[in-house]
């Protein structure tokens, strides 16, 4: 068991805030972080040293082990702010659990609950004037965890840095997406770490995100690694079809990312009596669906963007229309309550709604 006494965390203000840049009609994602950051370090099997600090860059050496083998890990998840100008985190504890789930897999420090919330907690309360409360709008957390043995011979570090920054996101995807079904190029295989937030699972994904941009697609549906018939996921999605009234969503496993939103929209199906199917889903069943015209609904589920409905799936040269993203039921609807719950407009009735401060 990890010992841990990181109370209180350190905090060092920022003596030049920068908040008067961020212009709350124009957020643009990923770009503007907020004035603080937080960081502790595992080192002698501890977490200690936790701070809060102003926003910048940090010295560290060029042999830091992270940067050459990718031990690098993280998290996406965000703050919300309603009417009354109180701000909360969208199932942060489920991040938490998330992250040492990374760690393990890939021979990383886990961090204790109390670490991750305090540090989230503290950080975003401090910068609490960054969650914009505009439709649609939140803070995005970035928490993430890195190796920093000084060290480039290929082994598990023995020191990490956990590090929480945030930045103020507006909406993701301005339209309904566009979809290339990717039948060469691999996210995840079985047996690999698909199933975390790995960075490498990320850089990876890029060249063929920019082929199929390149032909005028948003993004990738991925397909099982051996036969590429089976849909897994969206970009850095999970991805869901409404076909003849029912939802269905690839199972869990090895090669998908357990989403929180995923989840979180299964929940609300359920609790709606919708008939739910986590199973495999063929791109011939898609296809064959969108011929009789019972495939209702397609889209990514993910923090980002939260619900990205799919407009047209692009398979073998062909491009396959979907119903008008204005008309359909289940996904405004999902979307619609979700941006409710974390707004405060309608009941929690699951508790996922965390308050800060
Ligand atoms: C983060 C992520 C998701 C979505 O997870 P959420 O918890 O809903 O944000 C889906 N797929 C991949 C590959 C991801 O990295």
């Amino acid at each position: 068991m990890v010992t841990t006494d990181i109370t209180p965390i350190k905090i060092q203000k920022s003596s030049n805030l920068r908040i008067k840049e961020l212009d709350y009609n124009k957020i643009t994602f990923g770009k503007l972080f907020s004035d603080h950051m937080f960081y502790a370090d595992y080192k002698n099997n501890e977490w200690s040293d936790a701070q809060i600090l102003p926003y910048g860059p940090l010295l560290m050496s060029p042999a830091t082990s992270a940067l050459h083998y990718g031990q690098a890990i993280f998290e996406g998840m965000k703050a919300y702010k309603n009417d009354k100008g109180e701000v909360f985190l969208f199932r942060p504890l489920d991040n938490h659990k998330r992250i040492n789930i990374s760690a393990e897999r890939m021979a990383m420090a886990t961090i204790p609950q109390e670490v991750f919330m305090s540090g989230l907690t503290q950080l975003v309360d401090l910068d609490r004037d960054w969650v914009p409360d505009t439709d649609g709008s939140s803070l995005y957390i970035r928490p993430f965890i890195v190796g920093t043995d000084e060290f480039i011979g290929v082994k598990p570090s023995d020191n990490y840095r956990f590090y929480i920054i945030t930045s103020p996101a507006g909406k993701y995807y301005n339209e309904p997406v566009k979809v290339l079904v990717e039948t060469n190029y691999i996210r995840a295989v079985e047996g690999g770490v698909g199933y975390v937030k790995a960075s490498g699972n990320y850089g990876r994904s890029l060249f063929p995100a920019k082929l199929a941009q390149q032909r005028g697609y948003h993004q990738i549906v991925w397909t099982d690694a051996r036969n590429h018939r089976y849909l897994e996921e969206s970009g850095t999605m999970n991805l869901m079809f409404v076909i003849d009234d029912v939802l269905i969503t690839p199972p869990l496993g090895d090669t998908i990312l357990a989403g929180i939103t995923r989840d979180s929209v299964l929940t609300l199906a359920r609790d709606w009596k919708m008939k739910v199917q986590e199973r495999k889903i063929s791109i011939d069943e898609v296809l064959d669906a969108h011929k009789k015209g019972t495939l209702e609904d397609a889209f990514g589920t993910g923090t980002a963007a939260t619900i990205a409905q799919i407009a047209q799936i692009g398979f073998e040269g062909k491009d396959y229309m979907l119903p008008p993203a204005e008309g359909r039921i289940f996904s405004n609807r999902v979307a619609k309550e979700l941006e409710d719950i974390r707004k405060g407009k309608v009941p929690d009735i699951h508790n996922w709604m965390y308050k800060v401060g």
